[in-house]
Protein backbone atom coordinates (compact mmCIF):
# COMPACT_ATOMS: atom_id res chain seq x y z
CA UNK A 1 0.00 0.00 0.00
CA UNK A 2 1.27 3.26 -0.57
CA UNK A 3 2.61 5.68 2.60
CA UNK A 4 -0.21 8.06 2.62
CA UNK A 5 1.91 11.01 5.46
CA UNK A 6 5.02 10.61 6.42
CA UNK A 7 5.91 12.67 9.77
CA UNK A 8 9.52 14.25 9.19
CA UNK A 9 10.78 13.87 13.14
CA UNK A 10 14.04 16.58 13.42
CA UNK A 11 16.69 15.89 16.39
CA UNK A 12 14.70 18.79 18.26
CA UNK A 13 11.23 17.57 17.69
CA UNK A 14 10.81 14.43 20.05
CA UNK A 15 7.27 14.56 20.88
CA UNK A 16 4.64 12.88 19.49
CA UNK A 17 2.41 16.08 21.17
CA UNK A 18 3.24 17.63 17.87
CA UNK A 19 1.18 18.76 15.37
CA UNK A 20 2.97 16.93 12.68
CA UNK A 21 1.33 13.83 14.63
CA UNK A 22 -2.54 15.13 14.32
CA UNK A 23 -4.77 12.16 13.22
CA UNK A 24 -1.72 9.59 12.33
CA UNK A 25 -2.99 6.79 11.41
CA UNK A 26 -0.14 3.43 11.87
CA UNK A 27 -2.06 1.84 9.16
CA UNK A 28 -1.02 4.24 6.31
CA UNK A 29 1.41 6.38 7.74
CA UNK A 30 4.81 6.76 9.30
CA UNK A 31 8.03 8.70 10.75
CA UNK A 32 11.06 9.63 8.93
CA UNK A 33 13.53 10.32 10.87
CA UNK A 34 17.31 10.52 9.48
CA UNK A 35 20.72 11.37 11.32
CA UNK A 36 23.30 12.92 9.13
CA UNK A 37 26.75 14.06 9.66
CA UNK A 38 26.32 17.48 8.14
CA UNK A 39 24.28 18.50 11.36
CA UNK A 40 27.43 17.78 13.26
CA UNK A 41 30.20 19.46 10.70
CA UNK A 42 28.69 22.74 9.64
CA UNK A 43 29.82 24.21 12.74
CA UNK A 44 32.19 21.51 14.67
CA UNK A 45 29.78 20.48 17.20
CA UNK A 46 30.76 19.11 20.51
CA UNK A 47 31.09 15.48 21.13
CA UNK A 48 28.14 15.86 23.77
CA UNK A 49 26.09 17.97 21.61
CA UNK A 50 25.91 15.19 18.85
CA UNK A 51 25.69 12.44 21.12
CA UNK A 52 22.99 14.15 23.33
CA UNK A 53 20.88 15.05 19.58
CA UNK A 54 21.63 10.97 18.39
CA UNK A 55 20.82 8.90 21.98
CA UNK A 56 17.52 11.24 22.30
CA UNK A 57 16.75 10.70 18.91
CA UNK A 58 17.41 6.64 19.31
CA UNK A 59 15.02 6.25 22.70
CA UNK A 60 12.46 8.12 20.52
CA UNK A 61 12.52 6.22 17.84
CA UNK A 62 12.27 3.18 20.02
CA UNK A 63 9.57 4.28 21.67
CA UNK A 64 7.95 5.18 18.32
CA UNK A 65 8.62 1.83 17.12
CA UNK A 66 7.17 0.16 20.73
CA UNK A 67 3.92 1.99 20.13
CA UNK A 68 3.42 0.42 16.68
CA UNK A 69 4.46 3.07 14.55
CA UNK A 70 6.34 2.68 11.24
CA UNK A 71 9.84 4.43 11.76
CA UNK A 72 12.26 4.72 8.72
CA UNK A 73 15.58 5.58 10.62
CA UNK A 74 19.06 6.51 8.90
CA UNK A 75 22.11 5.84 11.32
CA UNK A 76 24.86 7.77 11.16
CA UNK A 77 27.09 4.74 10.82
CA UNK A 78 24.75 3.58 8.62
CA UNK A 79 27.29 2.50 5.38
CA UNK A 80 24.03 3.73 3.10
CA UNK A 81 24.03 7.28 4.76
CA UNK A 82 24.26 10.05 2.75
CA UNK A 83 25.18 12.96 4.96
CA UNK A 84 22.84 14.98 4.71
CA UNK A 85 18.78 16.13 5.10
CA UNK A 86 18.11 17.14 1.65
CA UNK A 87 20.11 13.98 0.42
CA UNK A 88 18.50 11.59 2.36
CA UNK A 89 14.87 12.59 2.13
CA UNK A 90 15.29 13.00 -1.56
CA UNK A 91 16.52 9.30 -1.56
CA UNK A 92 13.52 8.35 0.43
CA UNK A 93 10.99 10.44 -1.67
CA UNK A 94 12.02 8.25 -4.53
CA UNK A 95 11.41 5.12 -3.21
CA UNK A 96 8.49 5.09 -1.22
CA UNK A 97 6.45 7.69 -3.04
CA UNK A 98 4.94 8.92 0.12
CA UNK A 99 1.40 11.40 -1.11
CA UNK A 100 2.76 13.72 1.44
CA UNK A 101 5.26 14.97 4.05
CA UNK A 102 4.25 16.55 7.23
CA UNK A 103 7.39 18.24 8.96
CA UNK A 104 6.62 21.51 12.15
CA UNK A 105 8.36 24.41 11.92
CA UNK A 106 12.25 22.98 11.89
CA UNK A 107 14.08 25.22 14.65
CA UNK A 108 16.95 26.20 11.80
CA UNK A 109 15.78 28.37 9.54
CA UNK A 110 18.95 26.64 7.30
CA UNK A 111 16.71 23.13 8.05
CA UNK A 112 13.46 24.21 6.90
CA UNK A 113 14.75 25.78 3.34
CA UNK A 114 16.65 22.49 2.67
CA UNK A 115 13.82 20.50 3.21
CA UNK A 116 11.10 22.49 1.01
CA UNK A 117 13.93 22.81 -1.51
CA UNK A 118 13.92 19.15 -1.62
CA UNK A 119 10.42 18.33 -1.46
CA UNK A 120 9.54 20.99 -4.66
CA UNK A 121 12.81 19.22 -6.37
CA UNK A 122 11.05 15.52 -5.81
CA UNK A 123 7.56 16.92 -6.67
CA UNK A 124 6.09 15.73 -2.86
CA UNK A 125 3.67 17.96 -1.11
CA UNK A 126 5.62 19.24 2.46
CA UNK A 127 3.23 20.82 5.11
CA UNK A 128 4.83 23.07 7.81
CA UNK A 129 2.54 23.08 10.88
CA UNK A 130 3.27 25.46 13.71
CA UNK A 131 5.15 24.32 16.57
CA UNK A 132 2.86 24.35 19.54
CA UNK A 133 5.39 23.26 21.88
CA UNK A 134 5.84 26.61 21.78
CA UNK A 135 3.34 29.27 23.75
CA UNK A 136 3.82 32.02 21.54
CA UNK A 137 3.08 31.71 17.60
CA UNK A 138 4.42 33.67 14.77
CA UNK A 139 1.31 35.30 13.95
CA UNK A 140 1.18 36.58 17.24
CA UNK A 141 4.47 37.57 18.29
CA UNK A 142 4.41 39.63 14.58
CA UNK A 143 0.84 41.01 16.14
CA UNK A 144 3.15 42.10 19.52
CA UNK A 145 6.16 43.64 17.12
CA UNK A 146 3.52 45.77 14.57
CA UNK A 147 4.69 49.37 14.80
CA UNK A 148 7.32 48.98 17.24
CA UNK A 149 10.85 49.53 16.99
CA UNK A 150 12.38 47.81 19.79
CA UNK A 151 10.57 44.76 21.48
CA UNK A 152 11.49 44.56 25.06
CA UNK A 153 10.64 41.63 26.61
CA UNK A 154 9.12 43.45 30.03
CA UNK A 155 6.05 44.07 27.46
CA UNK A 156 5.74 40.74 25.82
CA UNK A 157 6.57 38.90 29.21
CA UNK A 158 3.59 40.67 30.88
CA UNK A 159 1.54 40.25 28.02
CA UNK A 160 2.30 36.32 28.26
CA UNK A 161 1.60 35.94 32.11
CA UNK A 162 -2.13 37.69 31.47
CA UNK A 163 -2.74 35.52 28.53
CA UNK A 164 -1.82 32.09 30.12
CA UNK A 165 -2.65 33.36 33.52
CA UNK A 166 0.48 32.17 35.35
CA UNK A 167 1.26 33.69 38.88
CA UNK A 168 -1.64 36.01 38.69
CA UNK A 169 -4.37 36.56 40.99
CA UNK A 170 -6.72 37.99 39.26
CA UNK A 171 -6.04 40.76 36.98
CA UNK A 172 -2.98 41.66 39.49
CA UNK A 173 0.54 39.53 39.49
CA UNK A 174 0.84 37.99 42.64
CA UNK A 175 2.85 39.72 44.76
CA UNK A 176 1.98 42.87 43.52
CA UNK A 177 5.18 43.36 41.24
CA UNK A 178 5.51 41.93 37.96
CA UNK A 179 9.43 42.20 38.59
CA UNK A 180 11.53 40.66 41.25
CA UNK A 181 15.05 41.56 39.27
CA UNK A 182 16.71 43.66 42.11
CA UNK A 183 16.32 40.77 44.88
CA UNK A 184 18.15 38.14 42.03
CA UNK A 185 21.02 39.64 41.95
CA UNK A 186 23.10 38.24 44.45
CA UNK A 187 27.08 37.38 44.61
CA UNK A 188 27.82 34.55 47.23
CA UNK A 189 30.46 36.93 48.98
CA UNK A 190 33.68 35.44 50.49
CA UNK A 191 32.42 32.27 52.34
CA UNK A 192 31.29 30.76 48.77
CA UNK A 193 27.74 29.57 47.52
CA UNK A 194 25.80 27.67 50.01
CA UNK A 195 25.06 23.90 50.22
CA UNK A 196 24.26 22.95 46.13
CA UNK A 197 22.33 19.56 45.55
CA UNK A 198 24.26 18.64 42.77
CA UNK A 199 21.58 17.91 39.45
CA UNK A 200 20.17 14.52 39.05
CA UNK A 201 23.07 12.51 36.81
CA UNK A 202 21.89 10.42 33.51
CA UNK A 203 24.06 7.49 33.39
CA UNK A 204 24.37 6.36 29.67
CA UNK A 205 21.78 3.03 28.87
CA UNK A 206 23.12 0.75 26.44
CA UNK A 207 21.74 2.95 23.92
CA UNK A 208 23.72 5.80 24.64
CA UNK A 209 26.77 4.15 25.16
CA UNK A 210 26.74 2.92 21.86
CA UNK A 211 26.16 6.16 20.95
CA UNK A 212 29.27 7.72 22.71
CA UNK A 213 31.41 5.47 21.06
CA UNK A 214 30.24 6.21 17.78
CA UNK A 215 30.56 9.94 18.13
CA UNK A 216 34.21 9.40 19.78
CA UNK A 217 34.90 7.08 16.96
CA UNK A 218 33.75 9.33 14.12
CA UNK A 219 34.32 12.51 15.60
CA UNK A 220 37.48 12.08 17.70
CA UNK A 221 38.64 15.80 16.84
CA UNK A 222 35.94 17.87 17.54
CA UNK A 223 35.87 19.87 20.35
CA UNK A 224 34.96 18.75 24.46
CA UNK A 225 34.48 15.41 25.43
CA UNK A 226 31.65 12.79 26.78
CA UNK A 227 33.85 11.18 30.27
CA UNK A 228 30.96 13.24 32.07
CA UNK A 229 27.74 12.68 29.81
CA UNK A 230 24.66 12.66 32.19
CA UNK A 231 21.80 14.43 30.19
CA UNK A 232 18.00 13.33 29.76
CA UNK A 233 17.97 11.47 26.59
CA UNK A 234 14.18 10.38 27.28
CA UNK A 235 10.69 12.28 28.39
CA UNK A 236 10.42 10.29 31.55
CA UNK A 237 14.17 11.46 32.51
CA UNK A 238 13.15 15.39 31.39
CA UNK A 239 10.61 14.96 34.20
CA UNK A 240 13.08 13.77 36.84
CA UNK A 241 15.20 16.31 35.93
CA UNK A 242 12.68 19.03 36.52
CA UNK A 243 11.39 17.28 40.22
CA UNK A 244 14.65 17.12 41.08
CA UNK A 245 15.10 21.00 40.31
CA UNK A 246 12.00 22.06 41.20
CA UNK A 247 12.49 20.26 44.75
CA UNK A 248 16.61 20.68 45.34
CA UNK A 249 17.51 24.31 43.80
CA UNK A 250 14.61 26.57 42.39
CA UNK A 251 14.59 28.03 46.03
CA UNK A 252 17.88 29.58 45.55
CA UNK A 253 18.01 30.49 42.19
CA UNK A 254 15.99 33.36 41.90
CA UNK A 255 18.90 35.11 44.23
CA UNK A 256 21.87 33.40 42.75
CA UNK A 257 20.98 33.20 39.34
CA UNK A 258 23.92 36.11 38.15
CA UNK A 259 26.70 34.11 40.46
CA UNK A 260 29.46 31.64 39.54
CA UNK A 261 31.64 29.71 41.26
CA UNK A 262 35.14 28.22 40.51
CA UNK A 263 34.76 24.52 39.37
CA UNK A 264 30.80 25.01 40.22
CA UNK A 265 29.28 24.59 36.93
CA UNK A 266 25.61 24.13 37.95
CA UNK A 267 25.24 25.73 41.00
CA UNK A 268 21.34 26.59 41.55
CA UNK A 269 20.34 26.04 37.40
CA UNK A 270 18.26 23.87 36.27
CA UNK A 271 20.01 22.38 33.20
CA UNK A 272 16.80 21.86 31.36
CA UNK A 273 17.00 23.63 28.37
CA UNK A 274 18.66 20.90 26.55
CA UNK A 275 15.74 18.89 27.14
CA UNK A 276 13.53 21.28 26.70
CA UNK A 277 14.70 22.34 23.17
CA UNK A 278 14.67 18.81 21.98
CA UNK A 279 11.36 18.78 23.12
CA UNK A 280 11.25 16.08 25.52
CA UNK A 281 10.03 18.30 28.16
CA UNK A 282 6.95 20.62 27.52
CA UNK A 283 7.04 24.17 29.14
CA UNK A 284 4.32 24.60 30.19
CA UNK A 285 4.86 21.33 32.78
CA UNK A 286 7.72 23.44 33.80
CA UNK A 287 6.09 27.11 34.68
CA UNK A 288 3.31 24.67 35.92
CA UNK A 289 5.47 22.62 38.31
CA UNK A 290 7.40 25.90 39.01
CA UNK A 291 4.19 28.08 40.08
CA UNK A 292 2.85 24.87 41.85
CA UNK A 293 6.01 24.89 43.97
CA UNK A 294 5.05 28.22 45.43
CA UNK A 295 1.92 27.94 45.83
CA UNK A 296 2.51 25.61 48.19
CA UNK A 297 4.99 27.71 50.05
CA UNK A 298 8.35 25.40 48.90
CA UNK A 299 9.86 28.47 46.97
CA UNK A 300 9.97 32.07 47.60
CA UNK A 301 8.33 33.78 44.67
CA UNK A 302 11.56 35.93 43.60
CA UNK A 303 13.07 32.34 42.84
CA UNK A 304 9.54 31.33 41.27
CA UNK A 305 9.18 35.00 39.07
CA UNK A 306 12.82 34.84 38.31
CA UNK A 307 12.73 31.27 36.64
CA UNK A 308 9.02 31.34 35.00
CA UNK A 309 10.24 34.80 33.18
CA UNK A 310 13.25 32.79 31.77
CA UNK A 311 10.99 30.28 30.10
CA UNK A 312 7.87 32.05 30.02
CA UNK A 313 9.39 35.53 28.78
CA UNK A 314 13.24 35.45 27.77
CA UNK A 315 12.73 31.64 25.67
CA UNK A 316 9.37 32.62 23.78
CA UNK A 317 10.62 35.88 22.95
CA UNK A 318 14.09 35.08 21.45
CA UNK A 319 12.32 32.52 19.17
CA UNK A 320 9.78 35.29 17.91
CA UNK A 321 12.95 37.64 17.08
CA UNK A 322 14.29 34.72 15.15
CA UNK A 323 11.06 33.84 13.03
CA UNK A 324 10.26 37.75 12.96
CA UNK A 325 13.58 38.71 11.28
CA UNK A 326 15.51 35.60 9.73
CA UNK A 327 17.11 34.98 7.13
CA UNK A 328 18.88 38.49 7.27
CA UNK A 329 18.84 38.75 11.63
CA UNK A 330 22.11 36.10 10.59
CA UNK A 331 23.82 39.00 9.05
CA UNK A 332 23.58 41.48 11.72
CA UNK A 333 27.27 43.48 12.74
CA UNK A 334 25.93 46.71 13.75
CA UNK A 335 29.16 47.43 15.24
CA UNK A 336 31.21 46.66 12.68
CA UNK A 337 32.97 44.16 14.18
CA UNK A 338 35.85 42.04 12.90
CA UNK A 339 38.40 40.36 15.11
CA UNK A 340 38.62 36.71 14.31
CA UNK A 341 37.91 34.67 17.19
CA UNK A 342 40.48 33.72 19.69
CA UNK A 343 41.78 30.60 19.39
CA UNK A 344 41.47 29.77 23.16
CA UNK A 345 37.89 29.61 22.69
CA UNK A 346 38.24 25.85 21.32
CA UNK A 347 40.82 25.21 24.07
CA UNK A 348 40.47 27.14 27.56
CA UNK A 349 44.46 27.50 27.30
CA UNK A 350 44.26 31.56 28.49
CA UNK A 351 45.66 33.00 31.61
CA UNK A 352 42.56 34.96 32.29
CA UNK A 353 40.86 32.79 34.77
CA UNK A 354 37.22 33.50 34.39
CA UNK A 355 37.25 32.43 30.61
CA UNK A 356 39.54 29.37 31.48
CA UNK A 357 36.60 28.78 34.01
CA UNK A 358 33.69 29.05 31.34
CA UNK A 359 35.06 27.83 28.58
CA UNK A 360 37.15 24.57 30.55
CA UNK A 361 33.46 23.72 31.71
CA UNK A 362 31.97 23.94 28.66
CA UNK A 363 34.69 21.87 26.78
CA UNK A 364 34.19 19.52 29.78
CA UNK A 365 30.13 19.34 29.69
CA UNK A 366 28.60 21.01 26.85
CA UNK A 367 27.27 23.71 29.35
CA UNK A 368 27.78 27.15 31.12
CA UNK A 369 24.80 28.90 32.73
CA UNK A 370 23.51 32.46 31.62
CA UNK A 371 25.72 34.81 32.99
CA UNK A 372 28.91 32.58 31.87
CA UNK A 373 27.83 33.18 28.59
CA UNK A 374 26.45 36.39 28.50
CA UNK A 375 29.09 38.05 30.94
CA UNK A 376 32.32 36.00 30.57
CA UNK A 377 32.54 34.68 27.07
CA UNK A 378 29.89 36.97 25.22
CA UNK A 379 31.34 40.08 26.82
CA UNK A 380 34.90 39.61 26.08
CA UNK A 381 33.62 38.86 22.34
CA UNK A 382 31.80 42.23 22.33
CA UNK A 383 34.64 44.00 23.87
CA UNK A 384 37.27 42.32 21.73
CA UNK A 385 35.26 43.03 18.60
CA UNK A 386 34.79 39.48 17.37
CA UNK A 387 32.77 39.06 13.86
CA UNK A 388 29.34 38.54 14.95
CA UNK A 389 29.26 35.30 12.46
CA UNK A 390 32.47 33.57 14.00
CA UNK A 391 31.57 34.21 17.46
CA UNK A 392 27.76 32.50 16.77
CA UNK A 393 29.24 29.93 15.39
CA UNK A 394 31.09 28.64 18.60
CA UNK A 395 27.87 28.65 20.36
CA UNK A 396 26.54 27.08 18.26
CA UNK A 397 28.71 24.52 18.18
CA UNK A 398 29.89 24.07 22.32
CA UNK A 399 26.66 23.78 23.76
CA UNK A 400 24.62 20.77 24.18
CA UNK A 401 21.59 23.42 24.18
CA UNK A 402 22.28 24.75 21.22
CA UNK A 403 19.64 25.71 18.71
CA UNK A 404 19.70 27.96 16.21
CA UNK A 405 16.56 29.90 16.81
CA UNK A 406 17.58 30.10 20.55
CA UNK A 407 21.15 30.39 20.03
CA UNK A 408 21.55 33.51 17.25
CA UNK A 409 19.59 36.06 18.99
CA UNK A 410 20.81 35.41 22.09
CA UNK A 411 24.48 35.98 20.83
CA UNK A 412 23.93 38.27 18.19
CA UNK A 413 21.53 40.67 19.98
CA UNK A 414 21.65 40.08 23.51
CA UNK A 415 24.89 39.42 23.99
CA UNK A 416 27.33 41.54 20.78
CA UNK A 417 24.88 43.81 20.17
CA UNK A 418 25.01 43.23 16.54
CA UNK A 419 21.22 44.06 15.96
CA UNK A 420 21.78 47.42 16.56
CA UNK A 421 19.40 47.65 19.56
CA UNK A 422 16.31 45.70 18.42
CA UNK A 423 16.35 43.49 21.46
CA UNK A 424 18.53 45.35 24.29
CA UNK A 425 18.18 49.23 24.53
CA UNK A 426 21.99 49.22 25.47
CA UNK A 427 25.11 46.97 25.07
CA UNK A 428 25.85 45.04 28.02
CA UNK A 429 29.18 46.00 28.92
CA UNK A 430 31.35 45.73 32.13
CA UNK A 431 34.82 45.89 33.01
CA UNK A 432 36.49 43.19 35.01
CA UNK A 433 34.96 44.40 38.29
CA UNK A 434 31.58 43.26 37.09
CA UNK A 435 33.27 39.26 37.27
CA UNK A 436 35.34 40.55 40.39
CA UNK A 437 31.74 41.44 41.81
CA UNK A 438 29.89 38.56 40.88
CA UNK A 439 32.53 35.38 41.34
CA UNK A 440 35.77 34.33 42.87
CA UNK A 441 37.63 34.15 39.19
CA UNK A 442 40.01 36.95 40.51
CA UNK A 443 40.88 35.66 43.31
CA UNK A 444 42.91 32.80 41.24
CA UNK A 445 43.82 35.22 38.25
CA UNK A 446 46.90 36.70 37.18
CA UNK A 447 45.54 40.07 36.37
CA UNK A 448 43.50 42.61 38.30
CA UNK A 449 40.60 43.72 37.24
CA UNK A 450 41.15 47.48 39.10
CA UNK A 451 43.89 47.98 36.41
CA UNK A 452 43.07 49.27 32.74
CA UNK A 453 47.17 49.76 31.99
CA UNK A 454 50.03 48.07 32.82
CA UNK A 455 51.43 44.43 32.91
CA UNK A 456 48.48 43.03 35.42
CA UNK A 457 45.98 44.77 33.62
CA UNK A 458 42.78 42.65 33.36
CA UNK A 459 41.83 42.59 29.66
CA UNK A 460 38.13 43.08 30.80
CA UNK A 461 38.98 46.27 32.35
CA UNK A 462 41.64 47.39 29.31
CA UNK A 463 38.78 46.52 26.67
CA UNK A 464 36.01 48.52 28.57
CA UNK A 465 37.46 51.64 28.28
CA UNK A 466 38.57 51.00 24.74
CA UNK A 467 34.93 49.96 23.59
CA UNK A 468 33.69 53.37 25.03
CA UNK A 469 36.18 54.98 23.20
CA UNK A 470 35.80 53.32 20.34
CA UNK A 471 32.07 53.79 20.39
CA UNK A 472 31.82 56.76 22.00
CA UNK A 473 29.47 58.92 20.27
CA UNK A 474 26.88 56.20 20.08
CA UNK A 475 26.92 55.59 23.76
CA UNK A 476 26.86 59.31 24.40
CA UNK A 477 23.36 59.53 22.62
CA UNK A 478 22.03 56.72 24.55
CA UNK A 479 20.24 57.84 28.37
CA UNK A 480 21.16 54.50 29.34
CA UNK A 481 25.21 54.32 28.63
CA UNK A 482 25.88 58.37 29.45
CA UNK A 483 27.31 57.63 32.74
CA UNK A 484 29.42 55.39 31.38
CA UNK A 485 30.59 57.90 29.08
CA UNK A 486 30.71 60.45 31.55
CA UNK A 487 33.24 58.63 33.82
CA UNK A 488 35.58 58.37 30.36
CA UNK A 489 35.66 61.74 29.66
CA UNK A 490 37.50 62.26 33.03
CA UNK A 491 39.89 60.24 31.43
CA UNK A 492 42.99 62.31 30.11
CA UNK A 493 44.47 61.92 26.56
CA UNK A 494 47.52 59.98 28.27
CA UNK A 495 45.70 57.69 30.03
CA UNK A 496 43.40 57.20 26.81
CA UNK A 497 46.25 56.88 24.33
CA UNK A 498 48.09 54.12 26.92
CA UNK A 499 44.59 51.89 27.31
CA UNK A 500 44.61 52.23 23.09
CA UNK A 501 47.56 50.79 23.13
CA UNK A 502 47.31 47.87 25.50
CA UNK A 503 44.26 47.04 23.93
CA UNK A 504 45.72 47.04 20.20
CA UNK A 505 47.80 44.57 21.90
CA UNK A 506 45.10 42.24 22.58
CA UNK A 507 44.22 41.94 19.05
CA UNK A 508 47.27 40.74 17.36
CA UNK A 509 45.24 39.18 14.24
CA UNK A 510 44.32 40.86 10.97
CA UNK A 511 40.93 41.70 10.66
CA UNK A 512 38.29 39.20 8.72
CA UNK A 513 35.79 39.23 6.83
CA UNK A 514 32.50 40.11 9.07
CA UNK A 515 30.93 36.91 6.95
CA UNK A 516 33.29 34.63 7.41
CA UNK A 517 33.06 31.89 9.67
CA UNK A 518 34.95 29.02 10.92
CA UNK A 519 36.50 31.41 13.89
CA UNK A 520 39.68 29.31 13.89
CA UNK A 521 38.97 25.93 14.92
CA UNK A 522 41.25 23.35 13.42
CA UNK A 523 43.53 26.23 13.28
CA UNK A 524 44.57 26.40 17.11
CA UNK A 525 48.24 27.71 16.16
CA UNK A 526 47.77 31.20 15.98
CA UNK A 527 45.51 34.39 17.93
CA UNK A 528 45.46 33.41 21.30
CA UNK A 529 45.17 36.46 23.34
CA UNK A 530 47.17 36.00 25.80
CA UNK A 531 47.71 39.33 27.55
CA UNK A 532 51.27 38.73 29.16
P1 LIG B 1 18.41 28.14 33.82
O1 LIG B 1 19.33 29.20 34.25
O2 LIG B 1 17.99 27.16 34.82
O3 LIG B 1 17.14 28.89 33.16
C1 LIG B 1 15.90 28.23 32.98
C2 LIG B 1 15.47 28.13 31.57
O4 LIG B 1 15.13 29.39 31.04
C3 LIG B 1 16.50 27.57 30.61
O5 LIG B 1 16.52 26.18 30.65
C4 LIG B 1 16.05 28.13 29.28
O6 LIG B 1 15.14 27.27 28.67
C5 LIG B 1 15.35 29.42 29.65
N1 LIG B 1 16.19 30.59 29.37
C6 LIG B 1 16.92 31.31 30.24
N2 LIG B 1 17.50 32.37 29.62
C7 LIG B 1 17.15 32.27 28.34
C8 LIG B 1 17.44 33.05 27.20
N3 LIG B 1 18.22 34.15 27.26
N4 LIG B 1 16.95 32.64 26.02
C9 LIG B 1 16.16 31.55 25.92
N5 LIG B 1 15.84 30.79 26.98
C10 LIG B 1 16.33 31.16 28.17
N6 LIG B 1 19.85 28.88 25.58
C11 LIG B 1 19.59 27.76 24.88
O7 LIG B 1 18.65 27.03 25.19
N7 LIG B 1 20.36 27.43 23.79
C12 LIG B 1 21.41 28.21 23.38
O8 LIG B 1 22.07 27.88 22.40
C13 LIG B 1 21.70 29.39 24.12
N8 LIG B 1 22.74 30.19 23.77
C14 LIG B 1 22.99 31.32 24.49
C15 LIG B 1 24.05 32.16 24.10
C16 LIG B 1 24.30 33.33 24.79
C17 LIG B 1 25.40 34.26 24.35
C18 LIG B 1 23.50 33.67 25.91
C19 LIG B 1 23.76 34.94 26.67
C20 LIG B 1 22.47 32.85 26.31
C21 LIG B 1 22.19 31.66 25.62
N9 LIG B 1 21.13 30.82 25.99
C22 LIG B 1 20.88 29.69 25.25
C23 LIG B 1 20.24 31.16 27.11
C24 LIG B 1 20.67 30.60 28.49
O9 LIG B 1 22.01 30.94 28.74
C25 LIG B 1 20.49 29.09 28.57
O10 LIG B 1 19.15 28.77 28.23
C26 LIG B 1 20.74 28.57 29.98
O11 LIG B 1 22.03 28.93 30.41
C27 LIG B 1 20.56 27.06 29.99
O12 LIG B 1 20.88 26.52 31.24
P2 LIG B 1 19.75 26.06 32.28
O13 LIG B 1 18.80 25.16 31.62
O14 LIG B 1 20.45 25.57 33.50
O15 LIG B 1 19.01 27.44 32.52
FE1 LIG C 1 38.77 37.67 34.38
FE2 LIG C 1 40.05 39.99 34.66
FE3 LIG C 1 39.07 38.75 36.79
FE4 LIG C 1 41.19 37.74 35.50
S1 LIG C 1 41.09 39.69 36.57
S2 LIG C 1 39.41 36.60 36.22
S3 LIG C 1 40.71 38.26 33.38
S4 LIG C 1 37.91 39.58 35.10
Amino acid sequence: MRLRNVVLVLGDQLTTDSAAFDAFDPSCDAVWMVEVPEEATHVPSHKARIALFLAAMRHFRDALRQAGRTVYYRQLDDPANRGSFAAELAEFVQTHRPARLLVVEPGEYRVEQALRQTAARCQVPLEVRPDRHFLCSDQQFRQFAKGRKQLLLEHFYRHLRKQHRVLMDGDKPVGGSWNYDAANRKSFGRAGPPAVSPPRRFLPDQTTRQVLELVQQRFPDHPGQLTHFDWPVTAAQAEEALQEFVTHRLAHFGPYQDAMWTDQPYLYHSRLSAAMNLHLLDPRRVIGAVEAAYRAGTVPLASAEGFIRQVLGWREYIRGIYRLHMPDYAHSNHLDARQPLPAFYWTADTPMNCLRQAIGQTLDYGYAHHIQRLMVTGLYALLLGVAPRQIHEWYLAVYVDAVEWVEMPNVLGMSQFADGGLMSSKPYIASGKYIQKMSNYCRGCAYDPQQATGPKACPFTTLYWDFLMRHEPMLAANPRTLMQVRNLQRLSPSQRQAIREQAQRLRPLPLVDDASGGGGYGDMGGGVARAD
